[in-house]
């Protein structure tokens, strides 16, 4: 089954950019930003994140205000802090054996890492990869990482897996099956989460008194460390 969906792969596999890169840094970056952001989104943000900070030395020399500013639109901003804290660490004493040791790194960004970059034998299992080996009831080697991923995200679909183009279909005891719909995802709009982005922007864009803000989003970003109330807690700035 794995030679089937290698050879798919070979002619349909997508061009992501932090494919053609086996640097550890880049593809941790490519990693934390596809942790919450469709792949669209992230192509341009990864592209212009590594022409502003190429290495690791240069993420952890920038500011915290610098990294939160450039994180802006990306969603799920303590991600960009995590990252930040991890260039500094990494900058400091080296990659670390355990990549789940840095913030913001689980155990599936810590496993896609070993596996993209160091060429280490784990197999990153994410949703996608998951559904695959129900459906199919086979257990894939770390060689299939980037193949179940395109074909998680292209053919067999969460709701209704597209198997009549599946490389997979002759050996797949799920042919054909439908899935009941996902659970939606939680409404952005109205959300305190989209509070909390809002006042992120503004924070961003210049410092701001903390009366013209929404006081809750502000104590939960300054808890999180992506804002900083000034001492005599009339004006918000990113820290
Ligand atoms: S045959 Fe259908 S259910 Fe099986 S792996 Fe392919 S798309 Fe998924």
């Amino acid at each position: 089954m794995e030679g089937l969906l290698l050879a798919w792969f070979t002619e349909h596999g997508r061009d992501l950019p932090w494919r053609r890169t086996r640097d550890p840094y880049a593809v941790l970056v490519s990693e934390v930003m596809l942790q919450q952001t469709q792949v669209e989104r992230v192509i341009p943000r990864y592209l212009a994140w590594l022409e502003r900070w190429p290495t690791v030395a240069a993420l952890a020399a920038a500011s915290p205000a610098d990294v939160i500013r450039e994180w802006q639109g990306l969603g799920y901003n303590r991600r960009g802090l995590n990252l930040h804290c991890a260039a500094r660490r990494i900058a400091a004493d080296g990659w670390p054996d355990d990549l789940t040791e840095l913030p913001g790194v689980g155990p599936y960004t810590a496993a896609a890492v070993a596996n993209f970059a160091l060429g280490r034998d784990v197999l990153p299992v994410d949703t996608n990869v998951s559904r695959i080996q129900e459906r199919t009831g086979h257990r894939f080697s770390a060689a299939a990482g980037q193949a179940l991923m395109d074909l998680g995200a292209t053919v067999c679909l969460a709701r209704i897996p597209r198997c009549g183009v599946c490389p997979l279909a002759s050996a797949c005891p799920s042919r054909g099956r439908r899935y009941e719909p996902l659970r939606k995802q939680s409404r952005f709009e109205g959300s305190f989460r989209q509070r909390r982005a809002q006042t992120l922007r503004l924070v961003a864009e210049s410092e701001r008194p903390l009366s013209d803000l929404d006081r809750d989003a502000v104590q939960s970003l300054a808890q999180d460390g992506l804002v900083r109330v000034a001492p005599c807690g009339t004006f918000v700035t990113l820290p």
